[in-house]
């Protein structure tokens, strides 16, 4: 295993390794860029395979999150956390405390959140040792009658995205009737469906967790798809939100939406499925342009929430999608590598 040499690295400024033998805590903290300020991201804990497993996760998601903050117009930098383990079996307030030891020991470069196999009460537990922490429900956060969970805003940010492509791609400015598949109805999932029900649109679902799928089914009128079958329906839209890599050699030649657009991080299995997305006539909108929501709210959580200037800035993720769109479409080139190209500009020194 190399880090200096590791395909992922690219120009990390920080990859820790962190280790507390009595908690059994053993995890990597990577921070990618700190240029537009402290950097910021979730801490995963999974079960990895291997530590190359872990190290490979970090560096990516880390990275991402460099990009996703340039585009979303925030004063922070890309970072993330991972800790080696099942959450259901692995995890003790000792295991959280250490985690949160090691962070503190960063001196503020990296701010931990939620993320899979974490939640808001582990990061309250964090707390304790540590000032570097955020998504908390907190005096402030309760006050405004929210919890810590950035799922409703990413949500939100994932409708704006969705509208903005389908008036981009079909010239239409509702989402009346308009189909859109959905998979994964989690937190994210679930309360997408909610909104663009809202707006009129028709919803196909699918879940690995049958539950989730017949809530929206009860809830919603929404059409229940095998989990194998969501990406290939007929529809407008094709919502993931579950997982990544879920747009793969496998699966596009079998997409039939002329838009991507969803929460899930990663969604490309490789890069370049962007450009195979525009050869087939897909219009693609970025994953970290769309689900960027989760951390404009933290950043607001953070810095005084005002809901007003919330929806504004959510909102703002529509006008950043036009201009991808409208860049891509003049140039001839992919939207994902218009993207990157537009936040390296930014967080790039
Ligand atoms: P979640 O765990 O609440 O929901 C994911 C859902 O997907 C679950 O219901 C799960 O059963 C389902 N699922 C898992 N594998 C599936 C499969 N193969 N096919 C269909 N469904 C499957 O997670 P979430 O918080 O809703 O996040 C969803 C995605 O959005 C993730 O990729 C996450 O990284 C990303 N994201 C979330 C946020 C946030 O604020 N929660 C922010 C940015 C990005």
């Amino acid at each position: 295993m190399t880090v200096f040499d590791h395909p992922d690295f690219d120009r990390h400024e920080q990859v820790v390794f962190h280790h507390d033998p009595s908690s059994g805590l053993r995890a990597l903290i990577a921070i990618h860029s700190t240029r537009l300020g402290p950097s910021l991201g979730g801490c995963r804990m999974f079960p990895y395979v291997d530590e190359a497993a872990a190290l490979t996760d970090v560096l990516r998601l880390s990275r991402g999150m460099s990009f996703k903050a340039a585009l979303a117009g925030l004063p922070q930098g890309g970072g993330k956390s991972v800790i080696l383990g099942d959450p259901r079996r692995d995890k003790s307030p000792a295991l959280l405390r250490a985690m949160g030891r090691g962070i503190e020991r960063l001196g503020g470069a990296y701010v931990v959140a939620e993320d899979s196999g974490t939640n808001v009460a582990d990061i309250e537990v964090m707390s304790g040792v540590t000032r570097h922490v955020s998504g908390l429900t907190d005096a402030q956060t309760r006050a405004t009658g929210r919890t810590g969970d950035p799922s409703p805003a990413t949500a939100y940010g994932t409708l704006v995205a969705i509208r903005t492509a389908v008036r981009f791609a079909f010239g239409r400015d509702d989402l009346e009737g308009v189909r859109v598949a959905i998979q994964g109805v989690g937190n994210v999932g679930y309360r997408l469906a909610a909104l663009l029900h809202a707006e009129g649109a028709r919803l196909w679902v699918a879940d690995t967790h049958s539950p989730a799928v017949d809530r929206c089914v009860r809830a919603f009128g929404a059409v229940a798809v095998p989990v194998s079958a969501i990406h290939a329906q007929a529809v407008e839209v094709f919502a993931p939100c579950a997982l990544g890599g879920v747009v793969n050699d496998h699966t596009l030649p079998q997409l039939q939406a002329r838009v991507v657009a969803g929460a899930a991080n990663n969604q490309l299995a490789r890069p370049e499925h962007d450009s195979l997305l525009q050869a087939r006539g897909i219009l693609y909108a970025p994953d970290y342009v769309v689900n960027a929501g989760g951390i404009i709210d933290i950043h607001h959580q953070r810095t005084g929430y005002d809901a007003a200037a919330v929806r504004a800035h959510l909102d703002r993720i529509g006008d950043t999608l036009s201009d991808i769109f409208t860049r891509a479409a003049v140039r001839g080139r992919a939207t994902g590598a218009v993207a990157d190209a537009l936040a390296e500009a930014v967080f790039r020194p």
